[in-house]
């Protein structure tokens, strides 16, 4: 593999942020999170020529931060679509002032290469319950700026059971901005509970108090593929290798259902031609591993030890050598299969059953 195999980049810039939105990774891990960022030459020294840049898609999203909170967002932008890339931003889009959301909808209207995806859910009342640290007004504003200096992009909504009520209103806000609309569904949202601590102003003593608020995701805005992700993890709990025997004889039920497991998988890299830059200049076949590198999920850094420290660091390595070397060459896919050494069971868990576990996205507009 090279980069001519590749077609889709997702850039996390920084691991800074304004937000702390409960259930993202550097809200949950404040202890082990490093904050990082890189800069204009170091994504030109990633991304050399035409040849690595023309045709193909960089998404700025990301595990642990917000790409506008990066100061070098817009020379990156401007250098990415100047070479013929096209270039998704995903925001909660409170940070940074007018004038830059003027300039980056102004490189949306003349490129055509550069769409944003405002990721904000709920409307003036419920957005910070979530978008912890976020200000409607300030979103509000900068969307504003963004779209009447003619940038095109999408207003996308997490619908929870406490923003649900929004949604109307928001999606009329969103005609009248001229995005487009549409609503994600989380797995983790539909499993998972989480506890927003939101500041407000006391009514009766006129001071700023915090006041602790459950989020939960039931009924149809849940993800619809929840039991085939039970599904998988009951499968991960209780494989056991099957013994000499079962090998010889006959295929087992368990060795017929890890098989259609395996063959069900879609994974970013190998079918998708994906790779993953982290805030730290490492790269990794999709945001799932990064996310397992940072927390050291299923001991991922003791399984990649025998290869060192850098072995997949754009500091001082080409994306090109980092595709050769053997992890991504060869034993990604060959460690899906829960015998091989460096099985990582997070690729059946979130790839399995064609990619069940990711996110559900629904356009109204
Ligand atoms: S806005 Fe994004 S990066 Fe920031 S805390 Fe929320 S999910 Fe994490
Ligand atoms: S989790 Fe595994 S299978 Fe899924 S995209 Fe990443 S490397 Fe591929």
């Amino acid at each position: 593999m090279n980069i001519d195999n590749i077609t889709k980049i997702e850039l996390e810039i920084t691991s800074n942020c304004n937000a702390a939105c409960p259930g993202c990774a550097r809200t949950q891990n404040p202890d082990i999170l490093e904050i990082n960022s890189f800069t204009v030459d170091d994504l030109k020294r990633m991304f050399p020529t035409p040849r690595h840049i023309k045709d193909k898609r960089f998404k700025f999203c990301g595990v642990l931060g917000d790409p506008a909170f990066n100061s070098d967002c817009l020379p990156m932008v401007e250098y990415l679509t100047l070479h013929g890339g096209y270039c998704q931003l995903s925001t909660n889009g409170g940070i940074q002032n007018t004038e830059w959301w003027s300039q980056l909808g102004a490189i949306s209207n003349r490129t055509k290469q550069l769409d944003v995806v405002f990721c904000v859910d709920g409307h003036k009342e419920t957005n910070h319950i979530y978008r912890v640290n976020t200000v409607f007004n300030i979103i509000d504003r900068n969307m504003n700026a963004y779209t009447y200096a003619g940038g095109v992009g999408t207003w996308m909504f997490i619908v929870f059971d406490h923003n649900e009520y929004e949604l109307p209103v928001a999606e009329e806000h969103a005609k009248r901005l001229g995005l487009k609309f549409a609503t994600r569904t989380g797995m983790r949202n539909s499993i998972h509970d989480w506890v927003a601590v939101v500041r407000k102003k006391d009514g009766v003593q006129k001071r700023v108090i915090t006041e602790e608020i459950v989020i939960t995701t039931t009924g149809e805005k849940e993800h619809s593929k929840k039991d085939q992700v039970k599904e998988l993890q009951a499968f991960i709990n209780t494989y056991s290798k099957p013994n000499v025997m079962e090998m010889i004889v006959e295929q087992t039920p368990e060795q017929i259902k890890k098989k259609e497991i395996l063959d069900s998988i879609v994974c970013k890299l190998v079918h998708e031609g994906e790779i993953f830059i982290a805030s730290n200049q490492t790269m990794w076949p999709c945001c799932f591993l990064w996310d397992s590198a940072f927390k050291n999920k299923e001991n991922i850094l003791g399984k990649l030890a025998e290869y060192g420290t850098e072995w997949n660091s754009l500091k001082d390595k080409s994306i090109d050598e980092v595709l050769q070397h053997e992890w991504f060459d060869k034993l990604i896919a060959e460690s899906w299969d829960p015998e091989h050494s460096k099985h990582l069971s997070r690729c059946i868990k979130t790839c399995g059953y064609k990619k069940a576990y990711q996110n559900e996205i629904k356009f109204t507009t």
